[in-house]
């Protein structure tokens, strides 16, 4: 490879890479799309997982995005043309409680998941323990369940997305490590060991090695868990990243954190 001219370069071929650049074949066609991973199939995250699935959130969005997931996961095999399918299987997630402290944050969630439609149901302790009898009962208050959670092999999920974004002509290589990206006069410059691939965007799907991508003074913003502020300011700041500041969600929760390359 020498110099490659594409619309948009995704780096990074894990779940993200290959379900954006597939969505983004469906919604405009005829875009030339480049996806390239310094690794081979499935070597990220996304093969490393045991791609379980619920809707059993506590906030508005994460259970709009979850039920969005869940329809796609359940319709995946005709929308990607896979007749293999995904090894979808929707057994249900189980959510314990082990004080009524707990339980009862439990079943708040349940009232904003039922004004949504997802069919999760609050269990007793009994109840728990009928449906996975090796619990015992040690502390047990109570549960959270629904039928609809599930899992499916992501090795297949990924392989499906590869297979769809190859048929409506996304160029994916593996094997192909982004160095360096510049930006001038408005189009990119992604440098790689066989040459220099230009796009009019670029979208880092590279998880943790993102900030490897970073220009000085770039920028990343990411979702924070509930409870991971000060982890993720420790990874970030040993990386070398210069906090820029921590937002709180509508809850007050801290959610999004900003931080520079110096
Ligand atoms: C043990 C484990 C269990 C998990 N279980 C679940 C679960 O049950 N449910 C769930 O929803 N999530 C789960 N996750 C999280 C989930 O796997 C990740 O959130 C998801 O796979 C991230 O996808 P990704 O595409 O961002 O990253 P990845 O799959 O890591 O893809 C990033 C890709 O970028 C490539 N890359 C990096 N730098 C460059 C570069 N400079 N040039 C070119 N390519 C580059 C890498 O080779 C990699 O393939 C789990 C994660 C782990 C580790």
């Amino acid at each position: 490879m020498t110099a490659v001219a594409t619309d948009v370069l995704v780096v990074g071929a894990g779940f993200y890479g290959l379900s954006s650049a597939w969505a983004m074949t469906q919604l405009r066609s005829g875009a030339r799309i480049t996806v390239v991973d310094e690794g081979e199939f499935a070597s990220g995250a996304s093969g490393r997982n045991g791609a379980g699935f619920r809707m059993q959130w506590g906030l508005d969005l994460n259970i709009l995005l979850s039920k969005e997931s869940t329809a796609f996961f359940e319709n995946a095999a005709e929308l990607l043309d896979y007749p293999r399918g995904i090894e979808l299987k929707q057994d249900g997630y189980l959510v314990l409680a082990h004080s009524q402290n707990a339980l009862d944050r439990l079943n708040a969630s349940i009232a904003i998941q039922h004004r949504y439609q997802v069919p999760s149901e609050l269990l007793d302790a009994d109840a728990c323990m009928k449906m996975v009898p090796s619990l015992g009962r040690n502390r047990l208050v109570g549960g959270t369940y629904c039928a609809k959670d599930g899992s499916a092999s992501p090795f297949r999920l990924l392989d499906a997305l590869l297979i769809a974004c190859r048929r409506e002509g996304v160029d994916v290589r593996y094997g192909t490590r982004v160095e360096r990206i510049e930006k001038r006069n408005g189009v990119f410059t992604a440098s790689t060991k066989d040459g220099t691939i230009e796009a009019d965007r670029v979208l880092l799907c590279t998880d943790w090695a993102a900030p490897r991508l970073l220009a000085p003074g770039g920028r990343l913003i990411v979702e924070l868990g509930a409870g991971q502020e000060l982890s993720v300011r420790t990874l970030f700041t040993n990386t070398g990243l210069a906090i820029v500041t921590v937002r709180n969600d509508l809850s007050g929760i801290p959610r999004a954190l900003v931080a520079n390359a110096p």
